[in-house]
């Protein structure tokens, strides 16, 4: 191990100091390492596919800052579409023609989009995205599946557990039992346990939303027949169906799960890619559906900072970089070559591990497998994990740190780069 060289100095006095100024000391739970233990490392600078932290240690990066990366940190291209743009300012507040560039490029890609509304954050569009369908259905019932994440609106935030889950209790201390009264849950993979929900509330559930492929629990991607199923019933209970790709839109396929999988849901939630690394979320669908968002109809949902220039900039840059043929291939070559070379290792040093990809996405964990749903995902090893985590990033490669979420790989990750990882993967798997 390269322990002896590697040392987080700065960035341990930085999140001592950031401790005192922010709750955990950081602007998002899970960039705080509580699950894998240790500090939090502080960046400094990010290009292609690699961090470097202030201490000035290079890492291999597999985050991705949690998927908008896909082209590589800072691609020139998006760098100098961006300095273009802030000549001209930082942020409008009123309509501005970047805005349909991006919308047109979005409706063009993503089946189920007929018209888009740009917000700010992946968050925002499921918040929005419930809204409607509550309007459109008339109907106050959802269904989501236990150890999918929508966001933290309080809707979503309720617990992946048997009976907390039956009863619908909320997940987080401050958000009211009637929040969450109405949000029914499944396991994932699950038809049987869906129709159940609507056999017991007939003519009251909504919609269904969901990831199309999981990332939040960490990578589990749907069986053969559960989208098809999940659209089937849907369409016969009147309830409409809603593909979260926050995470897999633009990144599994460029018209994300939907069209890699031909299933069409009735309205689709985006984030991560199609902001380039700036904060965007949208949510699109049928005409007849948006034609209900304010101010077209009677739906309200607004934002000052909602199709800012900036920001619709570096998505058409990123989505212009990756409709380029070839890209997903390319995601998709390197990515298995990463996936299959770890779970080679990582048997071959004798640990129980299972996991896979599509394109740029990825996951292992350290159980036998295979990986259903969220109560597979649970009994994986994550003490296992946290050493696994550790051993990774003092050997230069920054890994997400939690068990419970999908690795990403970027246009600029190279054979070398694998091959490095690979190797470090090795050392560590060795001394487990
Ligand atoms: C990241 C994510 C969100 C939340 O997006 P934010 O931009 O972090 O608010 C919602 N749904 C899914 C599937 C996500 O991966």
């Amino acid at each position: 191990m390269l322990t002896d060289t590697f040392k987080t100095t700065k960035s341990e006095e930085i999140f001592a100091a950031a401790q005192k100024l922010m709750p955990g000391g950081v602007s998002s739970p899970v960039r705080a390492f509580k699950s894998v233990g240790g500090q939090p490392i502080v960046f400094d600078r990010v290009k292609g596919a690699y961090i470097w932290d202030v201490d000035d240690n290079q890492y291999i990066d597999y985050v991705g800052t949690w998927g908008p990366a896909i082209c590589g940190h800072s691609h020139p291209d998006v760098i100098t579409a961006l300095r273009e743009a802030l000549d001209k300012g930082t942020s409008f507040g009123a309509p501005c023609q970047l805005e349909n560039v991006l919308a047109e490029m979005v409706i063009a890609a993503v089946p189920s989009i007929e018209m888009v509304r740009f917000v700010n954050s992946g968050t925002e569009a499921c918040m929005a995205v419930l809204r409607l369908m509550r309007a459109f259905t008339n109907r106050e019932k959802i269904i989501k599946f236990e150890g999918c994440y929508h966001g933290h609106a309080d809707m979503f935030l309720v617990k992946a557990g048997s009976g907390v889950a039956t009863l619908g209790l909320p997940d987080s201390p401050g958000v009211p039992k009637a929040a969450t009264a109405s949000t029914l849950t499944a396991p994932y993979n699950d038809l049987q346990a869906v129709q159940k929900l609507f056999e017991e509330h007939p003519d009251q559930i909504a919609g269904v939303i969901l990831e199309p492929v999981v990332g939040n629990a960490g990578f589990i991607p749907p069986e053969a027949g559960f989208l098809a199923g999940l659209r089937e019933i849907t369409r016969e209970q009147g309830a409409l169906l809603i593909f979260d790709e926050v995470m897999t839109g633009f990144r599994i396929a460029y018209g994300g799960a939907q069209a890699k999988y031909g299933i069409t849901p009735d309205l689709t939630t985006l984030g991560k890619v199609i902001g380039g690394g700036l904060p965007v979320g949208a949510y699109g669908g049928r005409q007849e559906i948006m034609s209900m968002i304010a101010p077209a109809g009677p739906v309200y949902q607004a934002g000052t900072l909602s199709g800012n220039p900036l920001a619709m900039t570096a998505g058409i840059k990123t989505l212009e970089l990756l409709r380029r043929p070839g890209s997903y291939e390319q995601l998709d070559q390197i990515t298995g070559k990463l996936i299959n070379g770890l779970l080679a290792v990582a048997k071959a040093t004798g640990h129980e591990v299972c996991g896979g990809h599509l394109s740029g996405m990825f996951g292992m964990f350290f159980a036998l497998g295979p990986v259903h749903n969220y109560e597979d995902a649970k009994q994986a090893d994550a003490a296992k994990f946290a050493k696994f985590h550790r051993g990774m990033l003092e050997q230069g490669v920054y890994l997400a740190p939690s068990q419970f979420e999908a690795g990403f790989t970027s246009l600029a990750h190279t054979d070398a780069d694998i091959e490095k990882t690979l190797a470090a993967a090795k050392v560590v798997l060795e001394s487990l």
